[in-house]
């Protein structure tokens, strides 16, 4: 559609939902959303009975709302789809963070004194990437190699540039062809097994220490952690994540003495070195043997220094909505068929997109899912997780926040306050679409103050 004919059409939609009659209602569930870009339509009901005689005390239904539905945020956690639901989770999850290091939200505030580290996890180098590195604020030659060789493609493997931090070439392969763009989406394709069977080494390794076996671990020690993924700008996942010892069942009990942040920090050094995951051989490449880089970081968080719960907190819930898009690729699951040519995609992410679409044909590598996880650069986990005994979760954090919301609800009149005991309560939902037509996209975000716009839009 030409840009003036589709503003024509956004300003008449507009037009139309101010002088509709149920504006006001339209722009309260608006205000309700906090501003989503992309709202969740729901149509149905609620009854609310009562237990003793099955009398309908009250029903709520959606068909006297403005288009018939109720429009809920998207809750989504990447700020490349909805900044305002992404903020919502950044939030959470830094409270959820900062709790299991200091107390707060039902996790006791002795937490605090139990020993925890901010580790970061990367991978290994898999070909020289134009980066970006300062000493004293300057940035400083890439890579600069004197006599440098020349790579059989004929590229020299030095840069002198001094990249500054937006630097569109940083993470771009100093030459492509020699780049290991397998060996790159296989690591991120196996990134969770290889935490996994981390986090499983370093148990080992800490009931080495207590002089236990692993399976009464347990009954003494808690190795309790919350990661979040980060991509590199080459387009390979790292972890960030805080490492805690607590006692049996998690927070409320302290460790065992001996299990100190020494201790800790041993059997993580140990752990990271020790771990591998194995591709399998395929078509004539041999069995491939991936583990985690050399770089290795431990940093214990103290509440005065360099690095305080609240820069820890902060850092994990940054990166929790963020994804792959940072580097360039798409946050939508790409068809096989599609054309990638059709889609703006850097020449690395596109070259990374590719090679686990060619890699998901190998029958030996069908369990990687290659395809289905090709936009995400292979990597298949979640962005953010928890073990079970890190602090609250995340839907508590949310009840806690829709209970105030709903409370504001009640007392507004929109729906009475029922004592669960005594009332039934049957909802009964559809889903009805999603997102708002034009016109309603810019009222909704001048009534919100939020921003409009965004890689994909609509
Ligand atoms: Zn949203
Ligand atoms: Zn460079
Ligand atoms: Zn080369």
């Amino acid at each position: 559609m030409p840009t003036t004919h589709a503003t024509a059409h956004a300003k008449a939609g507009m037009i139309a939902r101010l002088n509709s009659p149920d504006y006001d209602r339209w722009a309260g569930q608006i205000r309700a959303t906090g501003g989503c870009r992309q709202p969740i339509h729901l149509r149905g009901k609620i009854d609310h009975y009562d237990r003793a005689t099955g009398r309908l005390l009250h029903r709520y239904t959606t068909k006297h709302e403005p288009d018939g539905v109720l429009r809920i945020p998207c809750k989504t956690r990447r700020a490349s789809r909805c900044p305002t639901c992404a903020e919502t989770y950044r939030a959470d999850t830094y409270h959820l963070i900062r709790a299991g290091l200091v107390g707060g939200k039902g996790v006791p505030e002795t937490v605090a004194t139990h020993p925890t580290l901010f580790i970061t996890l990367t991978a290994p180098s898999f070909g020289a990437v134009h980066t970006h590195h300062e000493r004293n604020g300057k940035p400083q030659p890439c890579h600069p190699r004197r006599n440098a060789r020349t790579c059989p493609h004929g590229m020299v493997m030095s840069c002198t540039a001094r990249h500054s931090k937006n630097d569109p070439r940083l993470g771009e392969p100093l030459c492509p062809d020699c780049y290991d763009y397998t060996g790159t989406v296989l690591f991120n394709a196996l990134a969770p097994l290889l935490w996994k069977r981390f986090a499983d080494s370093a148990r080992r390794h800490l009931a080495k220490q207590g002089g236990l076996p692993l399976k009464d671990l347990r009954h003494h020690l808690t190795l309790s952690f919350a990661k979040v993924a980060e991509y590199q700008r080459r387009g390979v996942v790292h972890f960030h994540a805080v490492i805690r010892l607590d006692g049996p069942g998690g927070p409320t009990a302290p460790p065992p003495p001996w299990a100190t942040q020494e201790a800790l920090t041993e059997a993580i050094n140990h752990a990271a070195k020790a771990v591998t995951a194995k591709v399998p051989a395929y078509a004539d490449h041999p069995e491939r043997t991936l583990r985690w880089g050399d770089q290795l970081d431990i940093r214990p968080i103290t509440m005065n220094g360099d690095l305080t719960d609240q820069t820890v907190a902060g850092y994990i819930a940054k990166y929790a909505t963020k994804a792959a898009e940072c580097v360039g690729t798409l946050d939508h699951r790409i068809n096989p068929l599609d054309n990638l040519e059709a889609y703006n995609l850097r020449a690395h992410a596109r070259r990374l997109i590719t090679t686990c679409l060619q890699l998901s044909k190998e029958p030996a590598l069908a369990d990687l899912r290659l395809a289905d996880w090709a936009h995400m650069l292979g990597f298949r986990g979640h962005f953010s997780t928890r073990s079970r005994h890190y602090s609250t979760t995340l839907g508590d954090i949310r009840a806690d926040r829709e209970h105030h919301a709903r409370t504001e609800d009640i007392t507004t009149g929109r729906l009475p306050l029922f004592d669960d005991d005594t009332v039934l309560v049957i909802a009964e939902w559809h889903y009805a679409g999603k997102g708002h037509p034009p016109g309603d996209q810019l009222l909704a975000a001048a009534l919100t103050g939020t921003r409009l716009g965004g890689a994909h839009d609509l």
